[in-house]
């Protein structure tokens, strides 16, 4: 049987984004097929799967979900199991989570618990979101393995290994992507009084934006509104008939997410009378908070804190954004950072995760997978 360092490292060269992950589900069936059949059934979903566990004698079902894909990021660590997907990365440490699973899947197969698990493979964390429709899947059509509660966890460049952190309550942003194009009039640069230009139009858009959250939100609550890239035109000498915004949403609680998209859609309006113009948003991809179960996250951080190879921090609330929150939307459960030691970001061309993470995360997990078996009526 393949090592996890192994598996880690073969999944690693293999990146694939959304919905494209036919290799990554294929390898990671084919690693599972080795194992003892008995307790297990497996369910195919679109290029994700669900693996489930038979408990010895279950009163619940204890979901745990890993992302499955990959980044269009090209990669520049100079690994010897650097990606051969050129233009792809495991830049946010897909790799680990799927790892983890796959280990603590041996452990409970190994080792059976007394209630079931139901492992989630998903894919599209990064884009346009698989837990949404996962979950909807899993409750019309397998509702007998749906779970009754659910964790995952993120690695964590700033940690080192052996640290877990989490925190009771809302743990990640509400997040949208943002695409707002404006439709003028291409002219010639000296005719301004013959064309709607959408270079002002833009611009003009761009400042109001930043009055959303400076004027419309609460000031004890928190959002974002950022356009990171903004394109108009075509050449000097022309004015610009098409200006594009793209960016993004950030914000606290899902009514504030609400009230930002209702000022920005406000806004358009306005520009369109005022430029004469006609404004499309898109607001692409969004993902729901994620909100940790309090007392369950409460009693996970005090058993992090018991165990003598753990370091547990109760951390803040991050604008980052995690498509786990649609499952915690349903199931009570929680997300936790694990340390991975990287100067390099999440996202970044150079992340190098500490591997030896999963050496210290499979058993961690199990161990409080045992006690939630043993001990949790949730
Ligand atoms: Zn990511
Ligand atoms: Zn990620």
């Amino acid at each position: 049987m393949k090592t996890l360092q192994q598996i880690r490292r073969e999944l690693h060269q293999i990146p694939e984004i959304g919905f494209q992950e036919n290799k990554t589900q294929a390898y990671l069936l084919e690693e599972i097929y080795l194992l003892n059949q008995e307790r297990l059934t497996i369910v195919k979903w679109k290029t994700g799967f669900v693996v489930h566990v038979q408990g010895l004698n279950a009163s619940k079902t204890i979901g745990w979900r890993t992302d499955i894909d990959g980044l269009p990021i090209k990669e520049q660590t100079s690994l010897s199991f650097e990606s051969n997907h050129e233009g792809f990365m495991h830049a946010c440490g897909h790799d680990i989570h799927m790892t983890v699973a796959l280990g603590l899947l041996r452990k409970i197969i190994e080792s059976p618990i007394k209630d079931s698990m139901l492992f989630l493979f998903q894919p599209a964390e990064e884009g346009p979101g698989g837990a949404l429709p996962m979950r909807e899947w899993l409750k019309s059509e397998h509702a007998d393995l749906f779970p009754d509660v659910i964790l995952a966890f993120h690695i964590a460049p700033e940690y080192p290994v052996g640290t877990v952190a989490t925190r009771p309550g809302l743990l990640f942003a509400n997040t949208s992507e943002l695409f707002i194009d404006l439709h003028g009039v291409e002219g010639h640069a000296a005719y301004p009084h013959r064309t709607k230009d959408m270079s002002v139009a833009a611009a003009s858009l761009l400042l109001q934006l930043q009055t959303i959250v400076s004027r419309a939100i609460n000031p004890l609550d928190s959002a974002v509104v950022t356009i990171g890239k903004m394109t108009s035109g075509t050449v000097q000498n022309i004015i610009s008939g098409h200006a594009r915004l793209e960016g993004t949403i950030r914000t606290m609680d899902a009514e504030t997410m609400a009230t930002v998209k209702s000022r920005i859609e406000a806004l358009c309006k306005a520009s369109e009378i005022a430029f004469e113009c006609k404004v499309d948003i898109d607001y692409g991809s969004g993902y729901y908070q994620v909100f940790n179960t309090e007392e369950m996250t409460n009693d996970f951080l005090s058993f992090a804190d018991q165990d003598p190879s753990t370091v547990a921090i109760q951390c803040d609330a991050a604008m980052t954004g995690e498509d786990f929150g649609y499952f915690l939307q349903e199931i009570p459960g929680l997300l936790f950072w694990a340390g991975v030691d990287s100067p390099y970001g999440l996202h970044h061309a150079k992340l190098n995760p500490d591997e030896t993470v999963i050496d210290y995360l499979v058993p961690f997990a199990e161990s409080y997978i045992r006690k939630l078996s043993n001990h949790g009526n949730v």
